[in-house]
């Protein structure tokens, strides 16, 4: 089986409810993303994508469209199913740029999926869970709105709630005071400063607040400012941000910085390196939760077989960002509640593309 044609699709995002805030004063009410198709000289086609908001990732639309037309002429002739060949051939057409890679891994998978008849999940080892429990976020807002947001999420019966902090530490006191309230109607409250405090802010936070029970996640950028915070306090601790690199998520273990592990896609450079970060996850005994930065239904998708394909005892969560975005780009309704689960049956991604809402594709190599 050969690739013979990449052709690349973009498309726009927009976030529901007016926007999305996290720290630092950041607010998202679109993005861009490129979706891939990939066609094969066997007939069977794959659907790859990434999606990027420059503010929140080292990504970029342009710089994806970029790399593409680097990695898009090197493919054609390689079988999309040797995963590990096609990951090699991107890795000497460009440096980095694994989110970019990322869309390219996901068409790849959907294919050798197709080809053998099976979903994505069975080709990482199987399907180990059908269903699975996801995680919703409440964004940042002011601490009473935060609070009814959390109780409303704990009633439709999700059972990890992650707040956004992180602008100021003393308003955040209250954010978190005020959504603790409903921790105990849930399984995990975390709280996500999205690398935006100092460590002394951090740490005064957590003083102020004393031992309560929730899980802090990613207080600072740097893994030497996390651990800072980490040796000082007794709440567990999730790293996301740091964990950008198989290599950073090696050293963070090595350093004990954390307990659970937010696991994105598009930083790795798709599901081949995600699944390897995820099984050492595992066989740490940190809980992983499998989450795209944004996205539609084809990368929830990829998300999805990952999260099944993850042992019911180590997955913390699946995450999908189809319940932040107005659009998805496939047919079919995505779940937007607290369960998870694949989207069908059918072998590799298991999704059907709208083709009508892609529009004509921006550049075709062949
Ligand atoms: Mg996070």
């Amino acid at each position: 089986m050969k690739i013979v044609r990449i052709s690349g699709f973009a498309v726009k995002y927009t976030v529901r409810n007016g926007g999305f805030r996290l720290s630092g004063g950041r607010k998202f009410t679109e993005f861009p993303s490129l979706i891939l198709r990939i066609d094969t000289d066997e007939g069977i086609s794959g659907w790859g994508e990434h999606a990027s908001s420059a503010q929140y990732m080292v990504a970029l639309h342009s710089g994806a469209i970029g790399a593409l037309s680097e990695i898009g002429p090197e493919l054609i002739g390689a079988d999309p199913r040797q995963l590990k060949v096609i990951h090699n051939i991107m890795d000497r057409a460009v440096k980095g740029h694994q989110y970019a890679k990322t869309a390219v891994d996901i068409a790849c998978w959907d294919i050798a999926g197709k080809a053998a008849g099976l979903p994505i999940a069975d080709l990482l080892g199987g399907i180990q869970q059908k269903e699975f429990p996801m995680l919703k976020m409440a964004v940042m807002d002011e601490p009473e709105i935060m609070a009814a947001s959390c109780l409303k999420l704990a009633d439709e019966g999700f059972r990890t709630v992650q707040i956004k902090i992180g602008n100021d530490w003393r308003a955040d006191v209250e954010r978190v005071e005020a959504c603790l309230e409903v921790a105990p109607k849930l399984d995990r409250l975390v709280v996500d400063a999205n690398a935006n405090y100092m460590p002394h802010e951090a740490l005064s936070l957590l003083n102020a607040l004393g031992p309560r029970d929730f899980i802090l996640e990613q207080p600072c950028r740097t893994l030497e400012d996390n651990l800072s915070v980490r040796r000082r306090i007794t709440q567990p601790m999730v790293l996301d941000e740091s964990l950008d690199s198989i290599d950073a998520v090696f050293r963070a273990h090595k350093e004990d910085g954390f307990d659970l592990a937010m696991l994105k896609l598009s930083r790795f450079g798709g599901i081949l390196p995600l699944s390897l970060v995820r099984d050492c996850c595992v066989a740490w005994n940190r809980p992983v939760t499998i989450e795209d930065m944004a996205g539609g239904g084809i990368i929830a998708a990829a998300s999805a077989h990952l999260a099944a394909s993850t042992p019911a005892s180590h997955l913390a969560a699946g995450s999908f960002c189809t319940a932040y975005v107005e659009q998805t780009y496939t047919l079919g309704d995505w779940p937007q509640g607290a369960i998870g689960r694949l989207p069908s049956d059918n072998p590799g991604l298991g999704i059907d593309v709208d083709l009508e809402a892609l529009g004509e594709p921006i550049f075709i190599y062949e």
